[in-house]
């Protein structure tokens, strides 16, 4: 397998401001820490409760946020230092698709030039080649042509995320982002739009970094499978053997929907997957150490770090560090 994309120690802090003076006073830790790669052609998906810093590693990764610390390697350069002028280049290669297309697309433009806005900031090609990309495209994602003209409003959720797809795709992209691109679709149009995404994948040799909250669509699409809790990577697996053996606590929990002991409520009453701790002030140690069942003393005080526990199987949980365990 080659490497498309390498992150290393990736971290993004939120400044809270307050104060009469406005002064930064705190920080949401979005993502800590994180490392991990993405190979050439797979789908590798992140999963997480909403708040883990999924969405804002995708972001951070594009440069549609900056980065607090880190390296983004791709090509052999970290992507995280090059300039504005630079980096535009690299946009044509990666892309975003979005949850919500209603709010990604511009309602008052219709979708042929939707479609044509890429190619004019990347391509040098005239009117009349830019609207043959534009149908051919239409068809790739399995909209009609003849509705080129019509507007974002007069089209369906499924249809409109085929836009945004498309629209990602003008440019030949060779890395796409999906934020949570079917989480806002009928479950009956969600896998209309998961197979489209596969067979794009193969017919444009894709790499996809799939964010979600949804175990099933996570399972469906992905081949390696990342679970991120409060920003960062607990477990990195093959998607098949996550589910099948999943070997961090909190992926256990998400998997079998087993009540997380909430320590709070002293086992009266145990609830289905408590809060995650406030990022701004994350807990010492394991960040799901307040929330596990299996919690340990070191875990109070020292971060597991995401190491291969087993055959390509990733995790950052003390119990599989075997000096703890001789
Ligand atoms: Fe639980 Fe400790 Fe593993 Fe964290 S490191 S998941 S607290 S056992
Ligand atoms: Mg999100």
């Amino acid at each position: 397998t080659e490497t498309l994309l390498k992150v290393q120690n990736l971290k993004k802090e939120f400044p809270i401001n307050g104060g009469i003076l406005g002064k930064q006073i705190a920080s949401v830790k979005a993502v800590s820490d994180l490392s991990f790669e993405i190979n050439k052609g797979e789908t590798l998906g992140l999963v997480g409760e909403s708040g883990c810093g999924k969405s804002t590693t995708g972001r951070t990764l594009l440069r549609l946020i900056e980065k607090t610390d880190g390296k983004v390697i791709y090509k052999d350069e970290d992507i995280t230092t090059l300039r504005n002028k630079e980096m535009r280049a690299l946009r044509k290669e990666m892309q975003m698709v979005f949850q919500d297309p209603f709010a990604s697309l511009n309602p008052r433009q219709t979708v042929e030039k939707i479609l044509e806005e890429p190619l004019l900031i990347h391509e040098k090609l005239s009117r009349k080649e830019r609207l043959v990309r534009v149908y051919e495209m239409m068809e790739t994602v399995g909209l009609n042509k003849d509705y080129a003209k019509r507007y974002p409003h007069q089209f369906s959720g499924g249809q409109r995320q085929r836009i945004s797809i498309a629209r990602a795709l003008m440019t030949k992209p060779k890395f796409i982002v999906l934020d949570e691109p079917v989480s806002a679709l009928d479950v009956s149009i969600q896998s209309q739009i998961l197979n489209l995404l596969e067979d794009l994948q193969k017919e444009f040799d894709l790499t996809y970094l799939f964010i979600a909250h949804d175990l099933g669509v996570i399972r469906h699409i992905s081949d390696r499978i990342g679970v991120m809790y409060l920003g960062s990577l607990v477990e990195l697996a093959d998607g098949e053997a996550l589910y099948e053996e999943p070997l961090h606590p909190y992926t256990q929990a998400l998997l079998s929907s087993v009540p997380i002991p909430d320590p709070e409520v002293a086992n009266e009453e145990e609830i289905l997957i408590g809060d995650i701790p406030d990022p701004s002030n994350p807990p010492t140690g394991c960040p799901f150490h307040v929330r596990c069942g299996s919690c340990m003393e070191i875990c109070k005080k020292e971060k597991p770090q995401l190491v291969e526990a087993k055959d390509k199987r990733f995790v950052a949980c003390h119990l599989y560090n075997d000096d703890l365990n001789k």
